[in-house]
């Protein structure tokens, strides 16, 4: 429930003087549609006038004039600007209008009147003119025009100063609020209180005001972190605080682990205790398994499966296609019946009394384990007892998919599987509600992946290179980039490119783009998997994890247009075999600055947690646009990668203060939860929450 003091801030907008229903959505988009959101809408830019006489106006520079008005000059033609001429001791300017208003300008600045006015200069030659000035007022009110003032973000059709006027006004109706910060934390960070630091955001006095680092604004990030985290860590309290069944270490899974043809990594079997002490304790788990592509989560989740089955109940392995699902399939089954575990696979194809004997398997609890697609979370999948869900590619799901398979049992555990390793600095953000465990260490025997840079002027011996390569049985991806505006163009540039390879090469050539049904992908999927295709060439994204061990070769054109993340992962596609692999990264010179170091990082290393890190780094906080699309809180003042510091101390704080007082009833805790409505941090959980 919201609290009273607020009200003024969650008013509509219309609610401010001026905001009528023209500008009401240009002002919506500016800030957002209450109050609140204009108060948090920050500067972006800081503009400084200064006091100029006529002569020394510079071209572009803002300045603040006392003129003297001379004469109005009608417009001729249209489009012709009304004119005020006016002069002070050094020489003439003009201040023009273009949208009309005349005769009211002309009562409001009688030729003979003395006007201050302030705008940007514009010469040509050396006629001086200020078109729309941001001030022009009777010198009794000079007073009115800052000499500095904060400039918002701006959007089309809405005056900068009509924007400004209105956030301020969205100023003045915030209240004060009783402290919700540590008394001795504020204390040493040497920070003002909230209101104080929401006026010092408005009125910055210098470009050091609109840094991430001015006070005022490590303040208000830091309210906005707490508020996020606070959010999460109830989130992540009340999922725990759901009894779920302790699960013990089975004898399957020992006896599983005995049979592997391998030993377990330090880092699975780190993932596995991490999952093993959630299972056990009673409470639910909502864990997040984070490992590069092929560094062996599958069989950390097998193990967990087994451990669940040997308890009597059943765990569902949901991964986002189809030839994944079998993928999974194929490599768990034989392992797990071994073990006696009945494991089914249950997709989109199955039909008729096949499918209607494997709902039967299911819902007689007999399978202890059901790999498939989005088909597990289909109404008539009904499981006897399902209690653990593991989610392949969890980011290829929607937050409603993953909650209709979670719904699908009680209390049911949550395994996350993602091949995109997240910074450090960023998984408390991205994660904070979910556990998380890194298998940060591949399987021992890998061998390195060549990777090389060639410009496409090399094209031809890149070819031909391919075409031996091919004649000894080796197979390859390559990958063409999206990159006009329209898919279809970029479809036929990649069947131009198979068509080239086709005839170029002895060996069959297949394509995949995203134009085409899922059924035919598969299927020329399916037949490169086979060694039937030996070179696929694909636009974007070949399906993420899809396992060929044969392909040994990844050629990546226009690699330059490519994210790093992006580069890694197809890279990832090879070096999954005995074979030694290549990956040929071509590009068109000249190549930017930035997708020089991303293509040298590239070269240097193959561990995904680093190329995340290097990546940060590279695109520094400004521009974290890949990591945005992996879901970013969209925050009003914090930057988690300029002000790290602070997301690790408002996750913390608020890990303590629920520890402390997890009703939030103490006086502090009745002032957090106003911070929480301040930021309206809604529970969109990303995991599902369970019935
Ligand atoms: P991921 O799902 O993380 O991309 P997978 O689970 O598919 O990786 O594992 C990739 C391959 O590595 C599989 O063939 C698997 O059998 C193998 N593998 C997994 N763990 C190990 C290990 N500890 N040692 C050797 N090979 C392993
Ligand atoms: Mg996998």
């Amino acid at each position: 429930m919201r609290p009273e003091s607020l009200f003024p801030l969650f008013a509509p907008i219309s609610a401010l003087k001026g905001v009528g229903p023209k500008i009401a959505p240009l002002v919506e988009r500016a800030g957002g549609p209450v109050v609140r959101d204009l108060a948090f809408l920050a500067p972006s830019g800081l503009i400084e006038r200064r006091h100029a006489s006529v002569a020394q106006s510079a071209d572009g520079a803002i300045v603040i004039l006392d003129l003297m008005i001379d004469q109005h000059v009608p417009p001729v033609r249209r489009g012709q600007p009304w004119r005020i001429r006016a002069h002070d001791e050094t020489g003439f300017i003009f201040i023009n209008w273009f949208k009309g208003f005349g005769p009211h300008l002309e009562r409001m600045h009688p030729p003979g009147a003395r006007r201050i006015v302030s705008g940007k200069v514009e010469r040509f030659g050396v006629e001086a003119q200020i078109a729309h000035p941001d001030h022009m007022v009777a010198p009794d009110r000079a007073a009115d025009i800052g000499e500095r003032e904060a400039v918002y973000p701006s959007v089309v059709g809405l005056a900068p100063r009509t924007l400004r006027k209105l956030v301020l006004e969205a100023l003045e109706r915030a209240p004060d609020l009783t402290e919700w910060q540590d008394g001795a934390w504020r204390a040493r960070q040497a920070w003002p209180g909230w209101r104080e630091a929401l006026g010092a955001l408005h009125d910055p006095r210098s470009e050091q005001d609109l840094s991430p680092d001015a006070p005022p604004r490590r303040r208000l990030a830091f309210d906005e972190l707490l508020a996020h985290h606070l959010a999460m860590a109830r989130r992540k309290a009340s999922r725990r605080a759901e009894a779920a069944r302790a699960t013990p270490i089975s004898q399957a899974s020992q006896a599983l682990t005995a049979a592997l043809p391998f030993t377990l990594t330090g880092a699975q079997n780190r993932a596995l205790s991490d999952i093993r002490a959630d299972l056990q304790s009673g409470e639910r788990m909502s864990r997040l398994v984070q490992g590069d592509v092929g560094s062996g989560k599958t069989v950390v989740a097998m193990l967990a499966m087994a451990d669940i089955a040997e308890a009597g109940r059943q765990s569902a392995l949901m991964a986002p296609t189809e030839i994944l699902a079998r993928q999974h399939f194929e490599s768990l089954a034989q392992p797990l019946e071994k073990a006696g575990i009945i494991c089914v696979l249950l997709t989109g194809r199955d039909k008729g009394v096949a499918r209607r004997e494997k709902l039967q398997l299911i819902a007689q609890g007999r399978a202890g384990v059901v790999v498939g697609t989005h088909a597990l979370f289909q109404e008539d999948v009904i499981f006897d007892d399902l209690s653990l869900a593991v989610i392949d590619e969890q980011h290829r799901f929607g937050v409603a998919e993953r909650r209709r398979l979670m719904n699908k049992g009680q209390a049911v555990h949550l395994m996350a599987l993602s091949a995109t390793p997240i910074p450090r600095t960023l998984e408390l953000t991205l994660f904070g509600d979910l556990d998380v465990s890194r298998i940060d260490e591949k399987p021992p025997g890998r061998k390195p992946i060549a990777t090389t840079a060639t410009p496409l002027s090399r094209l031809d011996d890149v070819i031909a290179h391919l075409s031996k390569a091919t004649s000894r049985g080796a197979q390859a991806f390559w990958i063409c980039p999206l990159v006009s505006e329209s898919e279809l163009l970029d479809v036929q540039a990649a069947e131009a490119r198979a068509a080239v390879l086709q005839a170029r090469l002895s060996a069959p050539v297949g394509l995949v783009h995203g134009q085409m049904p899922p059924q035919q992908k598969d299927q020329v999927m399916a037949a490169f998997a086979a060694g039937e295709v030996s070179v696929l060439v694909a636009t974007t994204v070949v399906e993420v994890g899809v396992n060929v061990p044969n392909a040994t070769i990844m050629v990546i054109e226009h690699a330059e247009r490519f994210g790093l993340a992006q580069l890694h992962q197809l890279r990832g596609r090879v070096g999954r075999g005995q074979g030694r692999s290549a990956c040929l990264l071509l590009y068109a010179p000249p190549l930017s600055r930035q997708a020089k170091a991303r293509l040298e990082i590239l070269r240097e290393t193959e561990d995904g947690f680093e190329i995340a890190e290097r990546d940060l780094l590279l695109r520094g906080g400004g521009d974290l646009l890949g990591v945005k699309q992996s879901g970013l809180p969209a925050y009003r003042f914090a930057d988690p990668v300029a002000q790290a510091d602070l997301v690790q101390a408002a996750c913390d704080d608020a890990r303590l203060i629920l520890a402390r007082d997890p009703a939030l009833s103490s006086p502090r805790g009745q002032a957090l939860r106003v911070l929480t409505e301040l930021f309206d941090w809604k529970a969109d959980d990303a995991f599902a929450e369970g019935s």
